[in-house]
């Protein structure tokens, strides 16, 4: 299939991009790496009537490193932060999940932004995002706002960006020196969208979790903290028995959709097994930090 009719403006300002945005409210759709808009324009399943490229728009990519933040550009691609000293220095989560994301020709045109704007619920970054407790800075003609990973992700696809605010930017606190991560994915083969996949982020101290966040991804029709899971294993000693409780208690955290990646019952098994290969990898990797 080819995609419908649409106009097409390569914005050269961050201002004129913004203003076509505020003029054109739900007909105008950014295009940045393209990797999801323009399969989705082919397949019909998306009618904008304007696409507004910013692949020209000077500031809206970089990694940088400010006080105890690390800054990247909506646009930065996902090469960019796979490559990034920056990226596996202060946030290891976000390199090791990086290999997950597809295939090196979409990693090469796809950006950060995009992931996190288009809200995939199979997507890695915005699970890594809500681990890591980001800051989302978006922008419209009325100004700069900042909104909390823990306050972006509403649903499927669905954000709290509105229609007329660009994404420009990602503030990520870095991970913290005696902290340690863990990325896990679950996929049909290496590179697709995943069937379960899971963001953990743990303080340990003795075979002991003193603090920790797992994120869930690839179940929900959003990335979702597993509290219920968390709660189980914070303060006891790493044990079979700890293991079977965090088990138990996501059940109560997940209601996984059965979608072409699997079953509900099928993902939430396989995120249980995530959540004990996570947590057993995250006391190895503290015992060797
Ligand atoms: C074969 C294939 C496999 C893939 N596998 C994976 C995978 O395993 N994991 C994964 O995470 N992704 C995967 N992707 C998607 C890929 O990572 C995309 O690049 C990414 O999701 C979107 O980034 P983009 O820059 O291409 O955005 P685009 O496709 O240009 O835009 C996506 C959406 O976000 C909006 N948007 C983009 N940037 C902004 C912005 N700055 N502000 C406001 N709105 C914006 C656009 O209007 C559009 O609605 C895959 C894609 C393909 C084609």
């Amino acid at each position: 299939m080819k995609a419908p009719k649409f106009n097409y403006i390569k914005a050269e300002t961050r201002q004129q991009a913004l203003e076509l945005l505020d003029q054109l409210g739900e007909e105008g759709r950014i295009l940045a790496g393209g990797q999801s808009l323009m399969p989705t324009l082919n397949m019909r399943l998306s009618q904008p009537g304007t696409l507004i490229d910013i692949n020209k728009v000077s500031g809206l990519g970089g990694i940088t490193l400010e006080g105890n933040v690390v800054r990247i550009g909506a646009m930065t691609r996902h090469v960019e932060v796979a490559n990034s000293p920056i990226i596996a220095e202060h946030l290891p989560l976000i390199a090791e999940a990086m290999q997950h994301v597809a295939h090196h020709a979409v990693r090469n045109r796809g950006t950060i932004g995009g992931s996190i704007a288009l809200a995939d619920p199979a997507a890695e970054m915005p699970a890594c995002v809500l681990a890591l407790g980001a800051t989302l800075v978006v922008e419209s003609v009325k100004g700069r706002r900042e909104i909390a990973a823990e306050d972006y992700f509403k649903g499927l696809y669905e954000t709290a960006r509105e229609a007329n605010e660009l994404l420009v930017e990602i503030l990520i606190p870095v991970e913290k020196l005696g902290d340690v991560s863990v990325f896990l994915e679950l996929a049909q083969r290496h590179g697709d969208f995943a069937m379960a996949g899971l963001a953990c982020v743990a303080r340990v101290s003795n075979k002991t979790f003193e603090d920790l966040r797992l994120v869930y991804f690839g179940s929900e029709d959003k990335p979702t903290l597993g509290t219920g899971a968390i709660a189980a294993v914070v303060g006891r000693t790493w044990s079979a028995d700890c293991k079977e409780a965090a088990a138990n208690a996501l059940a109560n955290d997940l209601d996984p959709m059965t979608n072409l990646q699997g079953s509900a019952a099928m993902k939430l098994h396989l995120q249980k097994v995530l959540t004990g290969r996570a947590l057993d990898a995250a006391i190895e990797r503290a015992g060797a930090a």
